[in-house]
């Protein structure tokens, strides 16, 4: 955002190595033995459900909490204790970020650039990039959520850092905040800039992440990407059939499908072998008004958060904590 950012590092080595880190509470471990590396100028998402343990692993990360064992290295350096040298390379925007509440706007993103030594002109840049642009003389507490999660974004980013931890940063977006967000986001990265982020929009991050990698209970149980992650896991296509159509004992009898549910108004069909089904739906019943819903990121989250499916190493950079 601000014309004095520095140029993003490209040197060696990844911008985020986390090495067996470990964090429990009350003896429950809230992140259990996860290795992971983030790559300069990498777009990473971490996903998982409540609880998985998404927070505490991004505030390790950011070094904002201490892991009870293992090893984070931020461009090569430990973010705990506070590093200051780390502190002008990151933008952190955490659930519970502080804001001067009783000054406007632009006073508040004045204040946090001026902890910076960042000028002026990245303040106005940056609240224009975050749709703040017409906000700048509104008092911060007379904000909606949704502009404060703004403010909380361009509070990350107006120094102009070249690692960026957002946490849930399209939490309370309306859809048209949220393609916006993801605008100046995938601009960041076009930059060079090295995002992480925690989303629960699956689509989002199908849409904007290099890598995902997906915590349950602490583990993780997947990095990849998400492309890649859809194809290796062979997450069933669905076919909607509209109800009374074809019986539901006739349906499942068709060769390739796999599953068969009643959902709205539809027959779910799932299957591996769309074609051949398609084929045969055809033949027994004619294809009006049968869709075809392809898997998506959301179905092979769900399938790996739900345990139905081994978790297994997926592809060479993939990481697999063992018990
Ligand atoms: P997520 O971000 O994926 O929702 P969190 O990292 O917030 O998950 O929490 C993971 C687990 O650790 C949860 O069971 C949560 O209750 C617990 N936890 C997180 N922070 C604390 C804390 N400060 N004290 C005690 N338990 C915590």
């Amino acid at each position: 955002m601000s014309s004095t950012s520095p140029t993003p590092d490209h040197g060696a080595g990844p911008a985020v190595a986390v090495t067996g880190v470990t964090k429990s509470y009350g003896g429950r471990p809230a992140v259990d033995e996860v290795t992971l590396d983030v790559r300069r100028g990498e777009f990473f998402g971490l996903l998982g459900p409540n609880g998985a343990g998404k927070s505490t692993l991004v505030e390790i990360m950011e070094g904002l909490r201490r892991a009870d064992s293992g090893t984070v290295a931020v461009f090569g350096e430990s973010p705990w204790p506070r590093n200051t040298r780390l502190l002008p390379r990151m933008g952190v925007q955490t659930q519970s970020s502080a804001f001067f509440v009783r000054q406007t706007v632009h006073e508040h993103l004045r204040t946090v650039a001026a902890l910076f030594g960042v000028e002026g002109a990245a303040v106005d840049a940056t609240l224009e990039a975050v749709g703040l642009g017409g906000r700048h003389d509104v008092r911060v507490d007379s904000l909606s959520g949704g502009q404060r999660q703004r403010l909380a974004i361009a509070s990350a980013l107006v120094h102009g850092p070249e690692l960026i931890f957002l946490d849930e940063p399209t939490a309370s977006l309306d859809p048209e905040g949220r393609r916006d967000l993801w605008e100046v986001l995938r601009g960041l990265k076009a930059r060079g800039r090295t995002i992480v982020y925690t989303t629960h929009h699956l689509d989002e991050a199908e849409a904007l992440c290099d890598r995902v990698g997906i915590l349950v209970e602490g583990r993780l149980a997947v990095v990849d990407e998400p492309q890649h992650l859809i194809g290796t896991f062979g997450a069933a296509t669905r076919l909607l059939v509209p109800l009374g159509r074809i019986e539901e004992d006739r349906a499942a009898a068709l060769p390739g499908v796999t599953a068969v549910t009643v959902q709205g108004g539809h027959l779910v069909l799932e299957t591996r072998a769309t074609g051949r089904v398609l084929a045969a739906l055809d033949a027994a019943t004619g294809l009006d008004g049968v869709q075809t819903r392809t898997p998506s990121l959301e179905d092979v989250y769900l399938d790996i958060t739900a345990g139905r499916r081994p978790r297994t190493p997926l592809a060479a950079n993939n990481q697999e904590q063992q018990a």
